[in-house]
């Protein structure tokens, strides 16, 4: 089974490729089950690789403070996914996990 693993910056950039364009519009579309407006921007975020190779934002609410995430579909293009595989490979061999 696989795990939850953080990732970097650097780590996105490479899984998102040319789609890393767009980083700055998903932070600035996500979703906060607490405001009234729903659309929020996340901040203080940490990226992790799911179970599936999507990406999650795990931050918060810019407005109210409220735990939010954001996902980021890797799983159906295959070049993204590829590219998340092989930074879980990586990441496992070579650097420290945090307990
Ligand atoms: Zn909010």
């Amino acid at each position: 089974m696989k795990e939850e693993l953080e990732i970097n910056a650097d780590d996105l950039a490479m899984i998102m490729g040319k789609k890393y364009d767009q980083i700055n519009e998903i932070i600035d579309s996500c979703f906060c089950a607490h405001c009234t407006d729903r659309r929020t921007s996340i901040v203080n975020y940490k990226l992790y690789l799911n179970r599936l190779d999507d990406v999650i934002l795990k931050g918060r609410c810019a407005k109210c403070n409220t735990p939010v995430n954001r996902y980021i579909e890797t799983g159906e293009n295959n070049e993204m996914a590829c590219v998340a595989q092989h930074i879980r490979m990586i990441i496992k061999k070579y650097r420290k996990i945090k307990a």
